[in-house]
């Protein structure tokens, strides 16, 4: 990506105080961890009954957008049953090996917690449901005639996988997980909530009007909500006392142009070519690629979910449509 957005959902590796940040907003229980009701419903269930066994969770996989709290949900998971938590990426187990590496080093019930489930290699997938399973790990030892197969035994371990779509899972490994959740956009609400939660964390003081402010221009994403409030705390560090009023909140996002759904100037950007080129009618996502200089990934893993559920675009059989309610919002429409 060209530019930095500040409506980003990923977090920014080089970026260590975003990092810190994450970390110290990061709820780490059930109650500090705000929204998704019916996934606390359940994995609070399973957990209770888990412990009762004395036995790790069944596997989980979380699916969703960027930035609506899976890592987040996974180290709450592990604090709650009171187990250690291993944090890798599908990308960054290349070979079978680095995977068993992995396991044969995992405690009796940790949780290995594998964000971008999606783009583990074939060769790695297999070994993984395998040792899902029935925690067991076949490897080769020696090579040619004299080389010979071994079954090693694992811990009891639960793996929470994390992926943005479903439909790239091959089907053998999502048969693992005995537990399937979509992780929800959050209600403008919540998002306040988390601001608020967030500016007391950061000693910030936050207006709540100014909360509520951000709670619309947030893309209804905690991620976003705290780098929003963190760009309106540093604004309202320069330009007044430090407080967080409606002023600071509205010169701030008048500076950064988000508007107020939510939308960057790339977004508006994107959505009037489509309008401009294609009308009413559907644009493939190839073609919204072309247009912005994006990957289709990225327009259909990060920027699309937030503009779908807020219908500003509609999917058709033969592509996407910008809505009336774009329309008018980015003045194409009486
Ligand atoms: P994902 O793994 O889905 O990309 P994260 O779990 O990394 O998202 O969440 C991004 C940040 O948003 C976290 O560091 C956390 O501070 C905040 N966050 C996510 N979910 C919640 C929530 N339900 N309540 C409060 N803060 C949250």
């Amino acid at each position: 990506m060209a530019i930095e957005r500040i409506i980003d959902t990923v977090l920014h590796d080089d970026d260590s105080d975003e990092q810190i940040i994450e970390l110290t907003l990061r709820p780490q229980t059930f109650d500090e961890y705000v929204g998704q009701e019916r996934l606390k419903k359940n994995l609070k269930l399973a957990i209770a009954a888990a412990k009762k066994r004395g036995e790790p969770i069944d596997h989980v996989l979380l699916y969703g957008p960027p930035g609506l709290g899976k890592t987040t949900m996974a180290s709450v998971i592990a604090n709650e049953m009171g187990v250690g938590l291993r944090v890798t990426a599908g990308p960054a187990i290349e070979r079978a090996g680095d995977l068993a590496s992995i396991l044969t080093n995992l405690q009796d019930g940790d949780i290995l917690f594998i964000d971008e489930i999606h783009r583990l290699s074939r060769a790695v997938e297999e070994v993984l449901y395998a040792a899902m399973e029935d925690f067991k790990l076949d490897i080769v030892i020696g090579k040619g005639p004299a080389a010979r197969s071994v079954r090693l035994d694992l811990p009891k371990f639960t793996v929470i996988g994390a992926t943005t779509r479903t439909g790239s899972l091959a089907a053998p490994l999502r048969d693992r997980f005995g537990h399937l959740y979509r992780l929800e956009f959050y209600t403008p609400e919540e998002i306040a909530k988390i601001i608020t939660r967030a500016a007391r964390i950061l000693k910030t003081d936050i207006a709540p009007q100014s909360a509520k402010m951000l709670s619309t221009r947030a893309r209804l994403t905690p991620r976003i909500a705290n780098r929003l409030l963190k760009r309106v705390r540093d604004y309202a560090d320069v330009n007044g006392d430090g407080i967080i009023d409606t002023v600071m909140t509205t010169s701030a996002l008048n500076m950064m142009e988000i508007d107020e759904a939510g939308l960057d100037p790339a977004d508006r950007a994107m959505l009037l070519s489509i309008i401009d080129n294609y009308g009413d009618n559907p644009v493939g996502l190839s073609t919204i690629a072309a247009l912005t200089g994006d990957e289709t990934s990225t327009i259909e893993d990060f920027y699309e979910p937030y503009l779908l559920q807020i219908g500003f675009i509609e999917r058709t059989p033969r592509g996407r449509r910008v809505t009336v309610k774009a329309r008018r919002h980015v003045g194409r429409q009486d």
